[in-house]
């Protein structure tokens, strides 16, 4: 008998040609996060991924792990067994036994994948059914169970599994392309990333900071964002790039109204040029639509307009509520909300444009020596490389 995590996916399954690209990067993204917890094998069966658990395995630690890879619909624990009517008696029961929620209705739902099986589907449910209410204290309830116990009759072989808890869905991580994220330190720009990464993107991270105009606080909270972000795809790495000699050049060189525009435009011309450098194939910022004044749409226009690569804003149709609310779920809010030095705070006017012109702003930049600035910056650019 093999102690066994049934995964599921959904989204994967509809991927035609390329599903086993994808079903391969989700196998090896389990095992990856599985690492240290005790399988001792992974894998593929149709439709789904199977984990077989050695005895030791830490099944609290692999359902929380799991919990974080991506392309997962749902897994459920379970078991794999003979397909003989009375092992399957006495192995849901065993199962029905370990399971630790309080519960008072159960149900059996039998699935036969392999057709040749001698006993009809609803056989095996009154069958087991009837066994399991021998011996345990519930009754049957065939539309809202609080428990079901799953059967499925297999090639060979007979799983058994309960319940289903929930993955976190989306597609898994290294089948979308790889992206450079631009982490403020702030809410927003940490839930962008993990809703890329959700999308089968890998993510990179690129954060500046003023320092000595600022204290250093906006870096070790970047540091605990990337670190909670990484265990969602392994390994990730951070560009922390000096910003505090453009923004004096801007503050003493241009009108003080355009202050933030020219601040990000330099932000995501640096970026742009890491990105190059490092082979990103899209930006990825934390904007919603008119949540701020830089984030009117003509202030985004006039930003993106020095890009050459997508800018891609996963969160512009976000609420900041919903934005809050993923933000507790991935666990990230506790540290955007602690206090920090916002770099794109320092010398702003109380009345920054909403609506600047892409002229007007071009002729603010005339006095800034653009690609001198950005090299500078990427040379003094510190990179630092995370694994979970
Ligand atoms: P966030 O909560 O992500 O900070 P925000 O609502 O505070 O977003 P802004 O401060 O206007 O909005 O920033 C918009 C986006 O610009 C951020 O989501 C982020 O992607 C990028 N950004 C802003 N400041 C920085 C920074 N210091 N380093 C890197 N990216 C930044
Ligand atoms: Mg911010």
């Amino acid at each position: 008998m093999l102690h066994a995590v049934i995964v599921h996916y959904d989204e994967i399954a509809l991927k035609g040609k390329n599903r086993n690209v994808f079903e391969a990067q989700l196998i090896r993204n389990v095992k990856r996060a599985l690492s240290g917890c005790g399988y001792r094998s992974v894998e593929k069966l149709p439709g789904r991924v199977l984990v077989y658990l050695r005895d030791d395995a830490d099944v609290i630690e692999i359902q929380k792990r799991l919990q974080q890879v991506f392309g997962i619909a749902y897994f459920s624990l379970g078991m794999e067994g003979s397909q003989d009517l009375d092992a399957l008696k006495e192995n849901a029961l065993r199962l029905v036994k370990a399971y630790r929620e309080p519960y008072r209705t159960i149900k059996v739902n039998t699935k036969r994948s392999n057709k040749a099986y001698p006993i009809l589907s609803p056989d095996v449910n009154a069958a087991v059914g009837a066994h399991l209410l021998k011996h345990i204290d519930a009754k049957v309830d065939l539309s809202n169970p609080d428990l079901t116990c799953h059967i499925e009759i297999v090639n060979r072989t007979a799983f058994l599994y309960l319940g289903r808890i929930n993955g976190p869905g989306g597609l898994p991580v290294g089948v979308s392309g790889k992206v450079g994220t631009m982490l403020s330190g702030g809410i927003d720009s940490p839930v962008a990333a993990w809703r890329m990464m959700r999308r089968g993107c890998r993510t990179d991270f690129i954060h500046f900071y003023s320092y000595p105009y600022t204290d250093k606080s906006s870096l070790e909270k970047v540091i605990r964002l990337v670190e909670l972000l990484t265990s969602y795809q392994f390994h990730s790495r951070l560009y922390l790039v000096p910003f505090a000699d453009v923004q004096l050049q801007i503050v003493t060189k241009s009108p003080a109204k355009l202050r933030v525009i020219l601040y990000r435009r330099m932000m995501v011309r640096i970026a742009e040029a890491l990105a190059q450098q490092y082979g990103y194939d899209a930006l990825v910022t934390g904007e919603s639509l008119a949540q701020v004044a830089s984030q009117t749409l003509q202030n985004i226009r006039v930003i993106e307009s020095v890009a050459t690569l997508p800018v891609l804003r996963p969160l512009i149709g976000y609420d900041k509520n919903e934005i809050i609310q993923q933000a507790e779920r991935i666990h990230t809010f506790d540290v955007s909300t602690l206090p920090y030095d916002d770099c794109c705070s320092l010398f702003v006017p109380d009345n920054p444009a909403t609506s600047a012109g892409i002229q007007e702003t071009e002729l603010g930049e005339r006095e800034l020596d653009i690609p001198t600035l950005v090299e500078q910056a990427i040379q003094q650019t510190e990179v630092r490389e995370f694994s979970s």
